[in-house]
């Protein structure tokens, strides 16, 4: 479905990125995605504000699906998070320097005015200046792989006394994460990116901005590694080159890792992982949630996927965004994103659900299993690698979340009930547009495409329901959904609706 958050993205500054795409991705069953798109699912959430921690049953979560603010929405992010790295138009140094892990990812940046322009005097100083900073970039990796403090804070500019308190705290991050891999990869320079002023500022010989990719992978998590782009600050000072800043001039939609954004907790569950940036938040109790999230989801998708779960908790809105490369105030009502770290969309993708502490903490135990469990159902399916319309995507999740946690029909299909002894019986699954954020039926949709999705499983059994959805999931037909409908549920879609939409009137007893 559309991205709305690419509607949300101030257009490209020409002047600083040339070449810059931003065009909204909009085909779903369009496989590549661009890096500076991201496309999104969402479901509506359980506003629970004011309401006290002890809430007792499932009902009444549910029965808050709305708030006097409309509905509260968490999303997921398919696809990949906003990176513009790719955009930016550095100098010639791509032509020369090591090409990115996936070209694909940074392909758009190929044809950037000035890349034609540099002379070959401009190109060798690229060499220089890469050969330098990867020297750096190489030893820091090292020291972190080695576990020497003291080698690490060397590669730090000692004049940068900021960065160095943040060194400090990525170092020890890092430390408490379960390093499977840690690389940095000089990507390429960005010459007029430093002001005069910050320049002098800087002091040294010389001083300049670089992209540098960072991957990692989480032990016994990752199947492959997450993957960003930073923005290295570097200065050659006295002979010796340092790195004096990760941070300086991010780009607008640059994702960040969540090490380098304050100090981390981390906590380990039997099938979880909580990387915490909120000192107040019960990691533990994330990880405990999680876990049965994960055993949920497992009872019914079944054992073939990883049956792990990471969790990011960011500590506040700010935090979350930097993680996803939003814009400010894009997730204000949004309970949770799950996301590919990475660039390009791709099976085996790292992929974290992150939760908006707030909204998480007000949803209470309950409502955060419901949503968990909607989240870690998208990780088991790929979901962000995936061509399943968004009504079986969602109504599936949902159905997952509301088997492990069960709610009556009357709260859990409230809007949807409503509708429909209105006379207003939906007329198609719901589209795509209906899940948009902005959608004034957006509860309505997700209530309609969980009843789809339990309507096949009641009729043919869960089995069916889940062979369906992998049939869907795994065809790389365009008639993929049709297809399944035949072969799997002996049906059409056009007959399906219509057995669909007198399930909704029994229920709602019309
Ligand atoms: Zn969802």
């Amino acid at each position: 479905m559309v991205d709305e958050r690419g509607s949300t993205m101030p257009p490209a500054d020409p002047s600083e990125h040339p070449g810059g795409d931003l065009s909204r991705h909009d085909d779903f069953a369009e496989h590549r995605v661009s890096p500076s798109e991201q496309t999104t699912i969402q479901i509506p959430a359980q506003h629970a504000v004011g309401d006290g921690p002890g809430r007792p049953t499932a009902i009444q979560t549910v029965s808050t699906w709305t708030s006097a603010h409309g509905p509260i929405v968490k999303k997921v992010a398919l696809g990949v998070a906003v990176c513009l790295v790719g955009v930016a138009g550095f100098a010639g140094l791509r032509k020369i320097a090591d090409a990115p892990a996936d070209p694909d990812a940074h392909g758009r940046s190929a044809q950037t005015p000035g890349t034609e322009k540099s002379t070959p005097d401009e190109a060798a100083e690229g060499v220089r200046r890469a050969a330098a900073g990867q020297a750096v970039l190489q030893k820091m990796a090292d020291s972190i792989d080695e576990k020497r403090k003291s080698a690490f804070l060397g590669t730090i500019d000692p004049l940068a006394k900021s960065f160095d308190a943040q060194a400090r705290t990525i170092y020890s991050n890092l430390g408490k994460l379960p390093l499977a891999t840690f690389q940095l990869r000089y990507v390429s320079d960005d010459i007029g990116a430093l002001p005069p002023d910050r320049q002098r500022e800087l002091g040294g010989t010389e001083s300049w901005l670089a992209q540098v990719e960072v991957s990692w992978q989480l032990s016994g998590f990752d199947t492959k590694p997450a993957r960003e782009t930073l923005p290295v600050t570097f200065v050659t000072r006295d002979g010796t080159t340092y790195a004096a800043s990760f941070s300086e001039r991010f780009v607008a939609g640059q994702r960040r890792p969540i090490w380098a954004l304050g100090g981390i907790e981390v906590a380990k569950g039997e099938r979880s992982l909580v990387i915490s940036l909120d000192s107040q938040a019960d990691a533990d109790d994330y990880a405990d949630v999680t876990d049965r999230a994960v055993t949920s989801v497992t009872k019914v998708w079944g054992k073939n996927w990883k049956q792990k779960a990471v969790i990011y908790l960011p500590a506040k809105q700010s935090d979350m965004e930097y993680v996803l490369g939003a814009q400010p105030g894009t997730y204000t009502q949004i309970a949770a994103v799950t996301m590919a770290e990475l660039d390009t969309p791709a099976t085996g993708a790292p992929t974290r659900i992150v939760a908006n502490p707030k909204l998480f903490d007000e949803l209470g135990r309950q409502g955060r299993r419901i949503v968990l469990t909607h989240e870690t159902t998208h990780v088991a399916s790929t979901a962000t690698a995936s061509p399943v319309p968004l009504w079986l995507a969602e109504g599936f999740a949902d159905y997952v979340a509301f088997t492990a946690v069960s709610v009556q029909d009357e709260s859990a299909a409230k809007e949807l009930f409503k509708a429909v002894r209105a006379g207003k019986t939906p007329k198609t699954l719901p589209t795509p547009e209906a899940f948009a954020a902005s959608s004034a039926e957006l509860p309505q949709a997700y209530e309609s495409a969980w009843l789809a999705c339990r309507l096949i499983s009641e009729r043919e059994g869960q089995g069916k329901l889940v062979e369906f959805y992998r049939a869907v999931h795994t065809s790389k037909s365009r008639t993929g959904l049709a297809d399944a409908f035949k072969t799997v549920l002996g049906t059409t879609e056009q007959e399906f609706t219509a057995d669909w939409q007198k399930y909704l009137k029994r229920l709602a007893g019309v």
